[in-house]
């Protein structure tokens, strides 16, 4: 079991999230992107099993549907509620004023500057707008060890080959 979101295995049992309208199986890290999927409907795997035709070229649009790019490949930065907090002691504002700029309760601001919780995906990009920082950042690739290997003789196979060892 993987997560949907960064890809890396789910100890445990999975987090059912709702992002943007599409529900997904998250870990522990990345179930605070999104709200709880309350409905907690069975995961919908049998589209993600089913192989697609290769070689039709009128291909049928794919059934699963993509989660939007900045979820993918953007990640809250850990300086969040460091960055957050700085922010708005700049633009002189309380976690009262804060709050109300963002239209959340003062206890969530707290609990984001004490980084307690981590900010779902619209606030965050709330909180971007109204201070004016960046708080989400491009997902950090794995590294692949070169190692004793000459860059150039790292061909794709070998990379795949690292992946699948890593999952
Ligand atoms: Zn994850």
């Amino acid at each position: 079991m993987n997560c949907e979101i960064c890809g890396s295995t789910i100890y445990g049992p999975p987090k059912r999230i709702v992002i943007e309208g599409s529900r997904l199986l998250a870990c522990m890290r990345c179930s605070n992107l999104g709200e709880p999927d309350v409905k907690g409907d069975a995961p919908t795997l049998q589209n993600a099993s089913t192989p697609r035709p290769l070689g039709s070229p009128k291909s049928t649009k794919p059934t699963v549907s993509r989660l939007p790019r900045e979820v993918e490949e953007l990640e809250i930065t850990e300086e969040c509620p460091k960055l957050i907090k700085k922010a708005r002691e700049k633009n002189r504002m309380s976690q009262q004023d804060l709050a109300e700029a963002v239209k959340e309760r003062l206890t969530i601001i707290q609990k984001i500057e004490l980084g307690k919780m981590t900010p779902n995906l619209r606030l965050t990009h709330t909180l971007e707008h109204v201070l004016r920082i960046k708080l989400l950042l491009p997902r950090k690739e794995p590294e692949i060890p070169v190692g004793k290997m000459d860059q150039s003789e790292l061909t794709l196979g070998d990379v795949i080959q690292y992946k699948k060892k890593t999952v």
